[in-house]
């Protein structure tokens, strides 16, 4: 079931009368989303991903624009008959019921043409536990599970009503960190097996670059870019964008463009064609620097990170707009901790550069 979000809007009335105007937690979203794909949502807190979830599970009405459920218009339909499986990041369950009987609770209110027979029920349970994995569990009470079959309980009760769409909200949040990695990649697997059109909200962009198909990148309550993962990393289309995504995050530098070639401080550090001279954002990946006694960006070494197969190469730069520089180099371009500076060349696929007042990519030819 694709979803179609038509300049989707949502104002909430600013409860504080001084600052004056409405908040706009979501500013003409306008995106189709293609049947059977996980989509990410994703951006720093209040940026209005958990509004546009709530607007597309009917939770909340938009103040313009519609919503399409494949080819139909569902913006004023109530919640329970839009066909949405919802995931929070708190799972709800009820404590006093079993696993089987909070997977089967959705199932009960079901009426008219929708009613089940006991039978039946028992059927649906039975294949969402067995989806989630937590099969044999079903005679359990959710205290006496750990925090992620819990959250897969919440996921087989979402599924059980075989939604046409399934909404997750911060699901992983409240596991720990091995546990998230691992839950999610039972959410995408479920995802695969069911090929249910899915919406997951994260501020973590390591989560959505993993598991989604498609990531949206949201700021402000404005889409700032819309792609698979990994061609946003590659390609993002303002500072922003670059900035949130990556691990450790992208190096940000002043720097200027004079007579093709690129300057940050008083080193031309990368030849580029086709950009007129003006000051500029340059941003390198951290994987963008090669060790070099001879290079072009000298940075003050402050010191070396050892991770197994990779050394993070930790510096400075009066020029650097982050407090610190992070290069990841493979363990055998290591350099002396013991010098006071470190010496990179650029690899040019891996840097990029913005305009100072709007932000905006500025693509260079090399
Ligand atoms: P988080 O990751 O912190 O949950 P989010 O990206 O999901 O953030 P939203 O919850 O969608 O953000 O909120 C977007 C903006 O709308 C925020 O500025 C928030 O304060 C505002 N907002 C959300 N709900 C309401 C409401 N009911 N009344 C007024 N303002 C609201």
């Amino acid at each position: 079931m694709k979803i179609v979000l038509k300049n989707l809007t949502k104002k909430f009335p600013n409860r504080n009368k001084k600052a004056g105007g409405d908040v706009i937690a979501v500013n003409n979203f306008d995106f189709e989303i293609p049947d059977g794909t996980l989509v990410g949502l994703l951006g720093p807190s209040g940026c209005g991903k958990s509004t546009t979830l709530n607007l597309i599970s009917g939770l909340e009405t938009p103040t313009e624009g519609s919503i399409f459920f494949g080819e139909d218009d569902v913006t004023k339909l109530p919640p329970e008959n839009r066909g949405v499986g919802l995931v929070f990041q708190s799972y709800a369950l009820y404590p006093h019921l079993t696993v089987f009987k909070n997977i089967q609770f959705p199932l009960e209110n079901l009426r008219g043409s929708e009613k089940l027979t006991k039978e039946e029920m028992e059927k649906r349970v039975n294949e969402a536990a067995k989806l989630v994995q937590i099969d044999m569990l079903l005679e359990r009470k959710p205290s006496e599970l750990s925090g992620g079959q819990q959250q897969r309980v919440a996921i087989a009760r979402a599924l059980v009503k075989m939604p046409r769409v399934l909404l997750l909200d911060e699901p992983l949040s409240n596991l720990d960190a091995r546990l998230r990695l691992q839950t999610r990649e039972e959410i995408r697997r479920i995802q695969k097996e069911t090929n249910i059109t899915t919406v997951f909200v994260t501020h973590d962009q390591d989560e959505a670059m993993s598991i989604s198909d498609i990531i949206v990148v949201m700021k402000d309550g404005m889409v700032q870019q819309i792609g698979k993962p990994q061609e946003v990393y590659d390609n993002p289309v303002n500072l922003f964008v670059a900035k949130f995504l990556g691990t450790p995050p992208i190096n940000v530098f002043e720097g200027e463009v004079k007579e093709n070639k690129l300057f940050i401080n008083n080193e031309a550090v990368l030849d580029i064609k086709n950009v007129d001279n003006r000051k500029v954002f340059v941003a390198i990946r951290p994987e963008g620097f090669i060790p070099s006694s001879s290079g072009a960006l000298t940075c003050n070494l402050g010191r070396l990170e050892v991770m197994g197969r990779d050394v993070s190469i930790v510096s400075t730069h009066p020029s650097s707009l982050n407090d610190t520089i992070r290069s990841i180099v493979n363990s055998e371009s290591i350099v002396s901790e013991n010098l006071k500076e470190v010496k990179f060349d650029l690899k040019p696929n891996k840097v990029y550069i913005f305009d100072h007042d709007t932000e905006e990519r500025i693509i260079f030819e090399v």
